[in-house]
């Protein structure tokens, strides 16, 4: 049986690791935060090392670069992977960390590939994520099943690096698809105007959209929205603005004038300044209405 060694039980993480262990892999798991091992239901461990031990196959699904490169390379937990083990980052990094970190992972023996995803703690949650994976096309073989196991589509994009070059350049869209949509759900709001009409319309009219569907910032007409648990568990403001930061660095060195994803990185700002960073990113529709939470949301429409 493939053994899997699992680095990182977040939001996203714990339920991409249960749905890998429901599909039978022999998984064993690690996070720096015992809550986050103690509440995720798969076989954890104590150390990034234990963890590693003798997996024919790594996943981390961390934070940041630094993260990943201080779980697997500096702690020497991946010395403890089988020889030619593959490393499978579904983190959302810079694309010169995952260069990096290719380098480092193939000096040590071990394979490597950087499988980002796309879907949401929703779609971590039902198995439906889809995987941007950049690296040889063996080991994007070699990754299929466990892949199929946690989502529903992966595509070989290119090189090490490729993956996450895809990922920041869909998250921009998305920061800015749903700084749209919040504006556009004020207004609806203001006018009185049916939420759920509004979504039933506009999802088979020119103004569809993901977060139309799945990410509606105000609580009522999409009960898997963060909005309808008052922002909690989704996608971080912090990691937003991660990735919304590693899309304009890279913009502003291609001089790309991405105007709209810069105002929503300052709105993010204003929120790290005065704000939870913790909530889901599309608490920035706060910034429109001031305490646009369910409560209110209920009132209206
Ligand atoms: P999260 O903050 O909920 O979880 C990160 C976990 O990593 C935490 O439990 C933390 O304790 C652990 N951690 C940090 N450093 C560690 C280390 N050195 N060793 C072991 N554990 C460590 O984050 P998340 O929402 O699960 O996101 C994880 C990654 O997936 C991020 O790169 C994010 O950008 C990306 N992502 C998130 C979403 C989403 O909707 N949340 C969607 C797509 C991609």
């Amino acid at each position: 049986m493939t053994r899997i060694g699992w680095i990182g039980l977040g939001n996203m993480g714990a339920p991409m690791a249960r749905n890998a262990a429901a599909a039978g892999f022999d998984l064993t798991a690690y996070d720096l935060s015992p809550d986050a091992r103690s509440s995720a239901d798969v076989p954890t461990v104590d150390s990034p090392v234990e963890a590693l031990r003798d997996a024919d196959i790594v996943v981390t699904m961390l934070p940041k670069g630094e993260h990943v490169r201080a779980a697997l390379v500096d702690s020497g937990a991946l010395n403890s992977a089988q020889p030619g083990a593959l490393v499978i980052d579904c983190s959302t990094i810079a694309v010169d960390d995952a260069t990096a970190l290719a380098e480092a992972v193939t000096a040590q023996g071990r394979r490597y590939v950087d499988a980002p995803v796309s879907g949401g703690t929703a779609g971590a949650e039902a198995g439906t994520l889809t995987f941007m994976v950049g690296g040889e096309a063996a080991e994007f073989e070699t990754a299929q099943p466990l892949l199929e196991a946690m989502g529903s589509r992966s595509f070989h994009v290119g090189a090490a690096g490729a993956g996450q070059a895809i990922k920041m350049i869909n998250n921009m869209m998305l920061a800015t698809n749903l700084q749209g949509l919040a504006e556009a759900a004020v207004l609806a709001d203001r006018l009185g105007v049916d939420h759920s009409t509004l979504i039933d319309v506009a999802s088979v009219s020119s103004g569809d959209s993901w977060v139309l569907r799945n990410y509606y910032p105000i609580a009522g007409p999409v009960p898997s929205a963060p909005s309808a648990r008052d922002f909690h568990g989704g996608f971080s403001v912090a990691l937003m603005a991660k990735d919304l930061g590693l899309a304009l660095a890279s913009a502003e060195a291609l001089e790309v004038d991405a105007a709209a994803a810069r105002e929503v990185s300052r709105r993010l700002q204003k929120i790290t300044d005065e704000g939870d960073v913790s909530l889901d990113f599309s608490s920035i529709v706060n910034l429109l209405e001031p305490g646009t939470t369910s409560d209110s949301a209920r009132t209206v429409g």
